[in-house]
């Protein structure tokens, strides 16, 4: 108790101080040693936030803040950082336990290709620390299937104390980055941390191979100069990301997402561990271990290169590093290695971009790592595991570990001679973002290559107000955006007092994220819109578009100018957001970000006579309001008074068979929904569509390949039944089965992004978000009597960022968009009430400002008889 107040108050007298601002010109001087800054005390999140909860809130504030992020994926996370944080606290080198044994699987799909099956994992690295005191063995988390995450550590034992000196240069380096550059014991003795991760997609299997393999060899390597590399370097290895997937031969983890794209959103229980080793570890140097590119593949990308980085400071590292580890595959000596692709030396720009944070590399770029994806050559997995022979696989698998283990070995090495320009360079790109300097213009050729079309940089604004109250669309979406961000090492404010800037009123409790701050680039990776890329490049990897700002449904204001004249506090977990009108009469709760639907369906599931409004709200009788209260407090929605009389129809918890994509079947499940998987196969198959009330299509059903049963089926079910669908396969199934009168057009395929919307004022529409994310966009035209339109793409060029182009015969373009239907809704003239989207409401879990909006789509189309 005596610590806990002496760190709080400490904190609070050196913040306070720190965020007096004084008005500065536009690119501040460095901060000086001494300086007003506020730094971490080195504790973990989960710490802080009880802390500050405790403190701020008193004791049932904090409770009912931690259930309120215990609603969120949220929650995992902090719990994860804290067994990073509280192990590294108080220990030293090694830290070791005895790991569990899963049982043997005989099915795990590694074992026809000589690799390691998952169960083996845990009783090798039992047996590696068991041998070395130099292995250490942490949990990092668990998978969605409960599989555990392994941290390994290889480095010299370390004491206690020395531990924490690390620890303390490590957070010098980020947290007063002016100290660091100066601290002589640091440039002497801080041991250089590189991390390795592996198997972030499970059918890519060597990465764990060749990792467990190079540790084996540090383990009992007795020469000196690992001993000596071990004494100056700290080398983490995450040898599985996947697990599940490993095990079942699949890309994606448990719940079918891609890991590898979810590194902004962290939606997943493996990308959030992730997250926390990035954040702890602050690694220099980074290798994400991929397959199979049939000739080995070594980062860095291609432009467009990501415009919040420091570029300069990664392409100087990450191209000679990139050929060092080429050379390493070449001296293996195999045909197969006798070259590898570098994008940024060998592709053209839009090949092989790193323009999102979605990638491993990518983002930990934002958290001061020179990263690079490894794509290991000899395709193993797909059609070739099904029809190599086994000698075959095995012998394209044991190059695979090789390239592994030589490519790891070359980026330790490349680490460890350039040691102190790596860690000045990472003291560099901490401090620009400290003292808010511009970006470097860099010159051509500052590698061999570099020229204009490399040169992406952006201007930071001052700072990102998310305000609290009147001018907030939502605060529980503010709340959770807060969360998201602390969770993510980015640096978050509370007003002290209220403020005005910009010509706005703030109250005192809003959220003001200060860009002065180390990982400014990664702040603005998720708040800034992005940019339109159409006429840059002529494609792009994946998503080029993304924006926690006008995606996650909070109201979130751009600060330009050069002062920030705001007093305000470290915060480590957004405040309760929940409330409850304290006068007598029916509560209304208007469906505007996830939570208020998971609390309408937590109230549906109570039984609570909940009724629609085709406003988008929903109304909670006066006798229901201590369930209300409950909700409230455990979501953070907030309840206003209903106008007395207002009416609404009845509402129940609806069940929807979906025939989706594995993003939606989670993003509809999380939303409390009951979720029926369902397919063309398996309505073929007798599928029974008793007790379901919402049909949701947008992947695997096709009306015109049901057969004559199913299909009778399905109409008996559309008489009274709700349809929701989503892009091309759902209208498809909507024309087909003769339901809304519209035509659908698609955009084209590739075409992905933010675009800006016009609301309508129908169930959908009204309040909805002036922005959505799209892939292969579509829009309707047609529109035929009684269909409303909900939203609209903006006029001329809807696309806020991203990638849209016209196809080669000028149609599918945004322009061909603009002003036309995105979300219509309809009841057809056999009875069915029918939303369709061709936006992409649930996209990887990403936009969650829009969930809301199928959620209303799912209701509304209930209530109508
Ligand atoms: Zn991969």
């Amino acid at each position: 108790m005596r610590t806990r107040l002496a760190i709080s108050a400490a904190t609070t007298v050196v913040t306070l101080a720190a965020l007096l601002v004084v008005p500065a010109p536009a690119f501040a001087a460095p901060p000086q040693p001494g300086g007003p800054k506020p730094v971490r005390d080195g504790e973990t999140y989960a710490e802080r936030d009880a802390e500050a909860a405790t403190d701020v809130l008193g004791g049932a504030a904090a409770q009912r803040a931690a259930a309120q992020a215990g609603t969120d994926a949220a929650a995992a996370q902090a719990g994860a950082s804290t067994v990073l944080g509280q192990q590294w606290r108080e220990r030293g080198y090694p830290r070791q336990q005895q790991l569990r044994v899963f049982p043997e699987n005989p099915t795990d799909r590694a074992i026809k290709l000589g690799l390691l099956p998952y169960h083996a994992v845990a009783p090798k690295l039992n047996a590696l620390q068991a041998a070395s005191n130099r292995v250490s063995v942490e949990v990092i988390g668990q998978t969605s299937q409960g599989r555990d995450l392994y941290l390994v550590t290889v480095t010299a034992p370390e004491r206690p104390d020395q531990s924490r000196q690390q620890d303390h240069w490590r957070r010098l380096i980020e947290d007063a980055p002016w100290l660091a550059a100066r601290d002589q014991g640091l440039k002497r003795s801080y041991k250089t941390p590189v991390w390795i991760n592996g198997n972030i997609h499970g059918d890519e299997y060597e990465g764990l191979d060749g990792q467990v393999r190079l540790i084996e060899k540090l383990a009992s390597a007795t020469d000196s100069n690992t001993a000596t590399l071990l004494q100056r370097s700290r080398l983490y290895f995450t040898v599985t990301n996947n697990p599940d997937g490993r095990v079942a031969g699949t890309r994606a983890n448990g719940n079918g997402f891609d890991i590898n794209r979810d590194h902004a959103t962290s939606s997943q229980p493996e990308s959030r561990a992730i997250r926390d080793v990035a954040i702890a570890t602050q690694p220099l140097v980074m290798l994400d271990e991929h397959g199979y590119t049939g000739t080995t593949l070594i980062e860095p990308s291609t432009a467009p290169h990501g415009q919040n980085y420091d570029y300069d400071l990664y392409i100087k590292h990450a191209y000679p590093d990139a050929i060092g580890m080429e050379q390493a595959i070449q001296r293996l000596g195999y045909p197969e290695t006798a070259e590898a692709i570098i994008p940024f030396r060998d592709l053209v720009p839009g090949d092989w971009d790193d323009w999102p944070p979605i990638f491993t590399p990518m983002y930990s770029m934002y958290h001061g790592t020179i990263g690079h994806t490894v794509e290991v050559p000899l395709q193993v997995n797909g059609g070739a595991y099904n029809t190599l022979p086994v000698e075959e696989l095995r012998r394209r698998s044991a190059i695979n570990v090789d390239v592994v283990e030589a490519t790891i070995r070359g980026a330790i090495s490349y680490a460890d001679t350039n040691r102190s320009q790596l860690i000045a360079d990472q003291i560099e790109l901490f401090r620009r973002g400290w003292a808010g300097e511009a970006q470097r213009q860099i010159p051509d050729g500052y590698v061999p290559g570099f020229g204009p079309e490399d040169r992406y940089t952006t201007t930071f604004p001052r700072a990102y107000v998310i305000p609290i109250g009147s001018g907030q669309r939502s605060d529980a979406a503010a709340a959770r955006l807060v969360d998201h961000l602390i969770a993510h090492d980015v640096r978050v404010t509370r007003a002290v007092l209220p403020f005005w800037l910009d010509g706005r009123f703030y109250k005192a409790g809003s959220y003001v994220v200060n860009m002065h701050q180390p990982k400014r680039g990664l702040a603005n990776a998720m708040l800034e819109a992005g940019r339109d890329l159409s006429t840059l490049v002529p494609q792009m990897y994946d998503i080029s578009g993304w924006s926690h700002r006008l995606l996650w449904g909070a109201s979130v204001d751009v600060v330009r100018g050069p002062t920030l004249p705001v007093i305000s506090v470290p915060v480590s977990v957004a405040r309760p957001t929940g409330s409850v009108p304290h006068f007598a009469g029916d509560l209304k709760l208007t469906l505007t970000s996830e939570r208020d639907v998971r609390a309408v369906n937590a109230l549906l599931d109570q039984g609570v006579p909940v009724r629609w409004l085709n406003s988008g709200a929903v109304v909670v009788p006066h006798a229901n309001r201590s369930a209300a209260v409950t909700v409230a407090e455990r979501y953070g929605v907030r309840f206003t008074l209903a106008p007395p009389g207002t009416a609404g129809t009845a509402l129940e918890r609806p069940v929807i068979a979906a025939a989706a994509a594995s993003d939606e079947l989670f993003t509809l499940r999380e939303l409390g929904f009951e979720v029926l998987p369902v397919s063309t196969a398996v309505i073929n198959a007798g599928f029974d569509f008793a007790g379901v009330d919402v049909l949701f299509v947008s992947a695997g059903l096709s009306y015109t390949g049901l057969n004559t049963a199913a299909r009778a089926r399905v109409d008996a079910f559309l008489a009274t039944g709700g349809l929701v669908t989503r892009g091309a396969t759902g209208a498809r199934f909507n024309a087909a089965a003769g339901l809304l009168p519209v035509t659908a057009v698609q955009g084209r395929g590739d075409a992905n992004g933010v675009v800006s919307l016009d609301n309508g004022t129908g169930p959908i529409g009204t309040g909805a978000m002036p922005n959505a994310f799209v892939f292969s966009p579509l829009w309707f035209t047609g529109i035929g009597a009684g269909v409303t339109v909900e939203q609209r793409y903006a006029a001329g060029n809807p696309l806020v960022a991203g990638h849209w182009l016209a196809n080669d015969d000028g149609t599918g373009g945004p322009t061909q968009a603009g002003g036309q239907a995105a979300v219509v809704s309809g009841v057809a003239a056999r009875g069915t009430a029918a939303v369709l989207f061709g936006t992409e409401p649930m996209f990887r879990n990403h936009p969650k400002g829009t969930f809301a909006d199928v959620a209303r789509a799912v209701l509304w189309t209930t209530t109508v008889a």
